[in-house]
């Protein structure tokens, strides 16, 4: 029965009983690191460690000694599962539904990974290995990503390790195999604004001074002017509030304090720094907008912490590299893949200052969902197109 399922489906099933939910290993590197071994990789195991996180391990391999030089990145934590019980199946256990296969990391992203190491084992099998390919994965991509990819590519270049091209086993199609290719990612910032008034009667506002009043015009200065209007290749910074704060049950309190968090999705416009000022510049002339609220005259009183760190923009230029992934995929699939920097964040930003980088992996629609799921024919396509991209590379 087992022996019915393509090689891909089959590594897929082992990692995804491995229980790698971020920060632990699992078991999961061990499967690789005895998979690659085997293959003739030399692997590497590397545990990170810092202040107030939990220590991370991660693997890096290689076989060959000449360039070009090409790597997998990819990661091998998952995100928890959520209510056990909503699952069809266990999330641990790598059930086959349907022509589908039923687990926690399905698609994001040990399903990625086990294409990978497929279609590497079919090429190696198939070929003489003309450069060098290698696997860089992390434990710590779902986590605060501080002792994962960013470390490790440290690591490997005071090692000496030169890459020539990275692919991102991320699940970035949204329907269907070969639909997209990422070619960049905007930036990430996010902030907490505190307003501080004075707390009082709601009957007597003149003896107070209304916080929450204070964050409405903030907030609205905040809001109230597109950052920008979009890029050739990005779409338009986007400010989110996600949340409001006035920890206050009583309706005639004035409270002493709010607060609100925001996230912004920035585009190659910004940097960190502009950034940043530009969000200082409205609280400043929200600040110190006239108040008539209750005769107020003097500045709102507030404060602005960021929080975590600032996640860079990436953007791939090398037309090579992304017009030899992008035929690979057409060559498999029959479809021209859009090239796109929408939605979140990847450890791409890390590898994009080593080597272009492009991602390309499954379907992402159940991502973190409750039944991540992913078809096995998509395993058979993308281990295709991993392979068809070996070949193109490498020759
Ligand atoms: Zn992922």
């Amino acid at each position: 029965m087992p022996s019915s399922i393509s090689r891909s489906a089959e590594i897929l099933r082992d990692l995804l009983r491995c229980r790698s939910v971020t920060p632990h290993e699992g078991g999961a590197l061990g499967i690789l690191q005895k998979e690659l071994r085997h293959l003739g990789f030399v692997v590497q195991r590397v545990t990170f460690s810092a202040d107030n996180t939990a220590d991370v391990e991660n693997l890096y391999a290689r076989i060959g000694a000449n360039s070009p030089h090409i790597c997998f990145a990819g990661h091998t934590d998952v995100v928890p599962v959520g209510p056990v019980e909503k699952w069809e199946a266990d999330p641990f256990a790598g059930e086959i539904k349907d022509g589908e296969m039923i687990g926690r990391g399905a698609v994001d992203m040990k399903g990625g990974i086990a294409c990978f190491l497929s279609a590497v084992e079919t090429y190696l099998k198939t070929n003489s290995l003309n450069g060098s390919i290698s696997f860089l994965i992390t434990g710590d991509e779902e986590g605060p990503s501080i002792n994962g990819t960013d470390k490790l590519l440290k690591w490997a270049d005071q090692r000496g390790e030169i890459f020539n091209a990275c692919i991102v086993g991320e699940p970035v199609n949204p329907e269907a195999i070969g639909d997209m290719i990422k070619i960049g990612r905007r930036g990430s910032l996010s902030g907490r604004l505190t307003v501080n008034g004075i707390q009082g009667h709601s009957a007597y506002p003149h003896l107070a001074d209304n916080p929450a009043h204070g964050m409405v015009d903030m907030l609205d200065h905040l809001l109230n002017t597109p950052f920008d209007e979009g890029t050739h290749d990005f779409q338009p910074t986007n400010l989110e509030v996600t949340s409001i704060d006035i920890d206050n049950k009583a309706v005639n309190v004035i409270a002493a304090k709010a607060e609100a968090s925001f996230n912004v999705r920035f585009n190659d416009i910004w940097d960190d720094e502009t950034l940043k000022k530009e969000i200082v510049k409205r609280f400043e002339k929200g600040a110190n907008a006239k108040r008539i609220r209750h005769g107020k005259s003097e500045p709102i009183n507030y404060a602005v912490e960021w929080i975590g760190r600032v996640s860079p923009v990436f953007l791939t230029h090398d037309e090579t590299l992304i017009s030899l992934v992008s035929n690979s995929i057409e060559k498999v699939t029959g479809k021209k893949p859009e090239l796109s920097t929408g939605g979140g964040t990847s450890d791409a930003r890390f590898i994009k200052d080593y080597c272009p980088v492009v991602e390309f992996g499954l379907v992402g629609q159940t991502m973190h969902q409750i039944n991540e799921r992913t078809a096995l024919a998509d395993l058979n396509i993308l281990t295709d197109v991993y392979g068809q991209i070996l070949q193109d590379y490498l020759a």
